[in-house]
């Protein structure tokens, strides 16, 4: 294992997270967390960072003002937590950057996101798609904002299974974290399970299920496994699917 990307929830308030960070570290992999930011102020949390030592810290932002932050995250308090975070994460030299999550919600602070990032001298990228939950669950599409969907590009492959894979807090790991329908429990099998994972990544990207028989799965721009989680939320086919654009047939 040489790169190890630590998701949420928010992996800052894991009471495990300094020690596995440490370990993975020390066993010599490549880390990056993802964050919300709002802990980075916190003395043991940049101490915990520097004894890792991530080679990127993301994180992600809702918005630009307080207002619209923290309605956003129904959180009150939470603006001025991340900015003071921010501060202290580039005060202290952690290779930060920011993704800027755009919704309905927050568009109208898209161009003050892009200034505070700018201001902060950090790189970042956008995100304007919204998935469903990995339960196929609809409730985070209603966050999208249809005028800053950009086209997606076409669906080439993907490693998934056979050069990487996603472990949940329970320790079952599926061929990522979209494709969990096939999991290993690696505390029962150990990590000879993981063997299995490249067979159970190829039978998850046929295309089966809602795509059977499609004739446009050649320039379809999501795998499988998500085109399931979009299918299950019934989420627009315009959003995820060539079947919902005007003039293709197939
Ligand atoms: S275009 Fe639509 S139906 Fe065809 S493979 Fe892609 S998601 Fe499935």
């Amino acid at each position: 294992m040489l790169w190890l990307q630590v998701t949420g929830g928010e992996a800052l308030i894991d009471p495990h997270f300094a020690a596995s960070c440490r370990l993975a570290h020390d066993l010599g992999m490549m880390i990056e967390v993802l964050t919300n930011g709002t802990r980075l102020s916190n003395p043991a949390t940049l101490a915990a960072l520097a004894a890792c030592r991530p080679y990127r810290v993301t994180v992600s932002l809702y918005g630009a003002t307080p207002e619209t932050y923290d309605a956003f995250t129904r959180r009150r308090g939470a603006f001025a937590r991340v900015t003071r975070g921010l501060a202290a994460g580039v005060e202290a030299g952690l290779p930060l950057r920011l993704a800027l999550i755009v919704t309905a919600q927050n568009a109208h602070e898209h161009d003050r996101m892009r200034e505070l990032a700018n201001g902060l001298g950090l790189p970042f990228k956008e995100y304007t798609h919204m998935s469903p939950t990995i339960y196929g669950g609809a409730e985070s599409l209603a966050s999208q904002s249809p005028a800053h969907l950009k086209p997606l590009e076409r669906f080439t492959g993907c490693n998934a299974g056979h050069t990487f894979l996603h472990v949940d807090p329970h320790g079952r790991a599926s061929i990522c974290k979209v494709g969990r329908d096939e999991q290993i429990d690696v505390l029962a099998e150990g990590v000879q399970g993981l063997a299995r994972l490249g067979t159970i990544a190829d039978r998850l990207m046929l295309r089966t299920g809602g795509c059977s028989g499609c004739l446009l799965s050649e320039n379809c721009s999501v795998c499988r496994p998500l085109a399931k989680r979009y299918q299950e939320a019934k989420a627009p086919l315009n959003t995820y699917c060539q079947h919902g654009r005007k003039g293709t047939t197939g």
